[in-house]
């Protein structure tokens, strides 16, 4: 059985980078920490091994390491689309909307999250059917 593999490409084309097979973890994240290096109130990713996933170059990426945690972003210097962080527990973290943006709007199934963590972080509150993780304990990552 082949694996599926997803092409990601930013908004203007000069990033792209492939994801193959099935993701670590593909959740909501309520942390402060994916709050500050992504600027949403909630992080919707998937987390991949390194192996599973294809990189550019960094001479085509921008690369910010925030100064007061150890936490990078990475994306394109022309669009300004960001295409993946590394942060705890330091595998690539690819979020959900690179997927839809590269999938006609539509997150791809086998993606799907499966919970919230770090809920107690929260600036949100969610009302859905999916388990909460007060901190990291459901992935194995201290809170
Ligand atoms: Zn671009
Ligand atoms: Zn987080």
């Amino acid at each position: 059985m082949s694996e599926p593999t997803y092409v990601l490409s930013c908004d203007c084309g000069h990033v792209t980078m492939t994801a193959r097979g099935e993701p670590k973890l593909s959740l909501y994240c309520h942390c402060g920490s994916c709050r500050a290096l992504y600027t949403n109130d909630v992080l919707s990713l998937t987390g991949w091994s390194d192996d599973n996933v294809d990189v550019p170059d960094e001479s085509v990426l921008f690369d910010h390491k925030m100064s007061d945690r150890q936490m990078r972003r990475f994306g394109c210097p022309k669009c300004g689309m960001i295409m993946y962080g590394r942060h705890s527990p330091g595998i690539p973290v690819i979020p959900h909307g690179v997927f839809r943006k590269n999938n006609g709007g539509e997150l791809p199934a086998a993606l799907a999250p499966t919970l919230h963590l770090f809920y107690r972080e929260r600036v949100l509150d969610i009302d859905d059917d999916l388990p909460k993780s007060e901190g990291g304990e459901m992935i194995g990552i201290d809170g």
